[in-house]
């Protein structure tokens, strides 16, 4: 006898049949049934504590706070085997947890002690076929630039290489190419994705174009996406790469930011963001970055970006002509995956040379109050305020691709998102850091607000856990985000058994 969930002539009734009721007797939990009914599918995709797998895939998360201890690891090869998942679940009414790339540093969010944790790693499709490319979610931005370019192509991503596409294109995507083509989920063409009842459908313009408005900012809240068709755009080699300033030239680099974040949109090819780094506690004391890209090799600098160049205390230069693959680090750049424990928290406002300046007054006093407040026992870290502008172009691309869920639009100007992050070696600082990020952001807010500078939006990729990114999206657009998950997901799968995510 099967059961109603057997996949294909694998998993024999009795598994699920006789446990379910019993989970708690048997000494199993649900969890666990889960686990063992997902084994029916073939050995390989499950993994329980002790194996090696089990161990990677628990510890493949940018930030260590997000390690978990899941009641096993499940790792579909197809979306049947997704469908056949989200039936288990369902049934066994059991929890459960999904990860991409693992990067949102909010922890629980892609993955609970005790849960299913389905991983996306061997959902690694990656097929380009002219104008789009079929890109499985197991793989990383590194991977994917890597395959484009193979063919003069790239696909709008994650601006560094080790950042899974799963989360990021949900979120929204801002990419190098964004003041060209908008939010990288303006550029999905379909979304093949499970949604609650464990059917596979495909998400476009013309089929449940509904879910594909939603999926375009609502992250894991409709269903788990199998296969994301997007846009590929020629590009053959970019200018571009890193230039790093003593922190004495902040100032400087601020008015440059705002100059060109201004003019930005008369050149969309153009593209930026800055670190401001305090790693004085590592011992590699403070400095900025600012991160320059221009979408086609250029023989010397690009007008709009020379200016950069010409401010005093410039400390290194990487910018050149090369391959994207080359000018986006597969992890190299930045702070490396799985070493710190990361606390961060944004906002967004319109652009204000003012409001950007006081940003970074704040975020110095604070780390100044912090480390007061540690006494000399503060942790190893690196504090960074990120400030990553949003072309108005950018904002006004989904118009031609049928929206987005983010609730933005380029009448308000190019906005700014400042990013604050504080990352550490070791997690006994957690609340402590928490409530200095949270005080931190709070003052910046306010003053943006005073400034009248300030737009409620959250950019649900670089959002605190106590953050509202959905709401923030307006209330027409949350309202309607609701009205579609209550047609694709009525009995709240992946909002109450799915462990994790942005409330909705
Ligand atoms: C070093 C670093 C660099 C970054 N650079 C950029 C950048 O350039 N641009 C930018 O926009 N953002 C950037 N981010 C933020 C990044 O977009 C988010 O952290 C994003 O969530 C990462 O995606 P992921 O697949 O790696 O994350 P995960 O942590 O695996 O997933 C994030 C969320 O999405 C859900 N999810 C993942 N895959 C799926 C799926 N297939 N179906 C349904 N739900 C899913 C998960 O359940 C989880 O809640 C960066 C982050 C870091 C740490």
């Amino acid at each position: 006898m099967q059961t109603a969930l057997a996949y294909g002539s694998i998993v024999p009734g009795p598994i699920l049949g006789n446990s379910l009721g019993s989970a708690g007797t048997t000494g199993f939990s649900r969890a666990e049934i889960c686990c063992l009914a997902l084994k029916g599918i073939s050995a390989g995709t499950i993994s329980f504590s002790g194996s090696q797998i089990y161990t990677n895939e628990t510890h493949n998360y940018f930030s260590t706070a997000n390690v978990v201890q899941p009641a096993c690891v499940f790792s579909p090869e197809t979306a049947e085997h997704v469908a056949y998942a989200i039936r288990v679940f369902n049934e066994a009414n059991c929890s459960f947890s999904v990860r991409s790339g693992g990067h949102l540093p909010v922890p629980g969010s892609n993955g609970r002690d005790g849960a299913v944790l389905l991983v996306t790693s061997k959902l690694k499709t990656l097929d380009i076929q002219g104008e789009t490319a079929r890109i499985g979610p197991g793989n990383t931005w590194a991977e994917v630039y890597r395959e484009t370019e193979k063919v003069g192509k790239v696909v709008l991503g994650g601006r560094l290489g080790s950042v899974g596409v799963g989360g990021l294109v949900l979120g929204g995507g801002i990419s190098f190419q964004g003041p060209e083509h908008g939010f990288a989920c303006d550029t999905v063409v379909n979304f093949e994705v499970v949604t609650a009842d464990g059917q596979i459908r495909n998400a476009n313009t013309t089929s449940n174009s509904d879910l594909f408005w939603a999926l375009k900012g609502g992250s894991n809240r409709f269903g788990i996406v199998t296969a994301f068709d997007m846009k590929t755009y020629p590009l053959s080699k970019v200018t571009g790469g890193t230039i790093t300033y003593k922190y004495s030239s902040l100032p400087l680099v601020l008015e440059q930011v705002d100059i060109l974040h201004r003019c930005q949109d008369s050149d969309p090819k153009v593209s930026f963001f800055v670190n401001v780094m305090d790693a004085s506690d590592v011992g590699v004391g403070q400095f900025v970055e600012v991160v320059i890209y221009y979408g086609k090799p250029f023989t010397g600098i690009p007008a709009l970006l020379q200016p950069f160049f010409n401010i005093p205390g410039i400390i290194s230069n990487t910018v050149s002509t090369k391959s994207f693959s080359e000018f986006i680090p597969d992890g190299r750049e930045g702070l490396p995956v799985g070493v710190f424990s990361h606390l961060w928290r944004s906002l967004t406002y319109q652009r204000s040379a003012v409001v950007n300046e006081r940003v970074a007054e704040i975020f110095q006093e604070e780390i100044r109050k912090f480390r007061e407040s540690r006494g000399g026992g503060i942790q190893p870290g690196v504090f960074t305020l990120a400030y990553e502008p949003y072309a108005a172009s950018m904002l006004s691309a989904k118009q031609k691709t049928g929206g987005n869920a983010l609730g933005l639009d380029g009448r308000k100007g190019p906005l700014m998102l400042a990013l604050l992050t504080y990352s550490w070696i070791n997690q006994t600082e957690f609340a402590p850091r928490a409530a200095a990020v949270k005080a931190s952001v709070e003052r910046m807010r306010r003053f943006a607000v005073a400034e009248k500078k300030h737009v409620n939006f959250v950019y649900l990729n670089a959002a605190a856990p106590d953050q509202d990114p959905f709401r923030s999206y307006g209330r027409a657009n949350h309202r309607r985000l609701r009205n579609i998950r209550r047609k694709y997901d009525p009995k709240r799968v992946f909002s109450v058994l799915q462990a994790g995510g942005f409330n909705l």
